[in-house]
């Protein structure tokens, strides 16, 4: 059997080269970072000899990484002049990405801030376009994240990563399925029909061949509601049973299962041992 990655997203603590050590040390094998404040306009740049270090420890754990864009980035943004500054930002964010050695670089879609779905979608076409262009050979790979269907946000449908992509027109852009996102537009994964339904709409729209990520998330609030909450993993209204019936799925298997989980009452490790704890249920580890 193919190893299952799983791990989650990880706070570099200044030093992004111990992401792949610590990450061990909760019991995963794959991580997802910030690559700078993901709260600051601030660009950020990668010192001498990071790349080396990291790389090295990544081959020494075993441990691939992802990256998470940063809050502000928002490419459906109606004003043009903020829009010019996300494109930076976003440049910035990509470009410590591949300084690292790394290739996934994950982003919510955007917001159209009210001014509708279809001039949203078109922004987001036209900012990522920009900015893939400033990137012609580079080994990138673009996540469209699928996200909660509030605040005028885009890419809560599968549909809307289709239109994007098909516009865009670059190979080098696939999706990840946020489990707790898709729970809040009415994607219910707790059992293997509707699961199935899920992935179905993924592959007609995308192809599974291009969801390279799955944040498995619990969610706090029941399906549709649309509040964006993540729970732990089996405390929520997913649940453990529908957590089960993820795992079971060989095709959420076989992709990076990464957490993003409250760390409040219960930590990351707490709920990689859940995982665990499910697949060994499952024989499945
Ligand atoms: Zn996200
Ligand atoms: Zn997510």
């Amino acid at each position: 059997m193919s190893t299952i990655r799983i791990g989650a997203h990880m706070a570099t603590k200044g030093d992004v080269s111990t992401v792949p050590k610590r990450t061990t040390e909760i019991g995963g094998n794959v991580a997802q970072i910030f690559v700078k404040n993901p709260r600051s306009w601030k660009t950020g740049e990668i010192k001498e000899g990071m790349k080396e270090k990291l790389q090295a420890e990544m081959v020494k754990y075993d441990v691939p990484i992802f990256v998470h864009s940063g809050y502000l980035v928002n490419m459906a943004t109606p004003e043009e002049e903020l829009r010019k500054k996300v494109m930076h930002l976003i440049s910035n964010e990509i470009s410590m990405t591949i300084q690292l050695g790394l290739k996934y670089y994950n982003v919510h879609p955007g917001s159209h801030r009210g001014t509708g779905e279809k001039e949203g979608l078109e922004r987001i076409v036209r900012t990522l376009s920009e900015v893939m262009s400033m990137f012609p050979n580079a080994d990138l790979c673009i996540l469209l994240e699928s996200v909660s269907p509030k605040g005028g946000n885009i890419g809560y449908k599968w549909e809307h990563m289709k239109y994007i992509m098909d516009e865009v027109g670059d190979p080098r852009i696939g999706v990840t399925y946020d489990t707790c996102h898709g729970f809040d537009a009415g994607y219910d994964p707790r059992t293997p029909e509707t699961l199935d339904m899920i992935l179905n709409e993924i592959d007609k729209n995308v192809g599974l061949d291009k969801l390279h990520m799955i944040h498995l998330n619990d969610s706090m609030y029941p399906l549709g509601v649309a509040k964006d909450r993540h729970q732990n993993i089996g405390k929520g209204y997913i649940g453990m049973e529908g957590m089960k019936n993820l795992l079971s799925n060989p095709v959420i298997r076989s992709k990076s299962i990464v957490l993003e989980t409250p760390e409040k009452a219960l930590t990351h490790a707490d709920d990689i041992k859940t995982i665990k704890r499910i697949l060994k249920e499952l024989e499945l580890h």
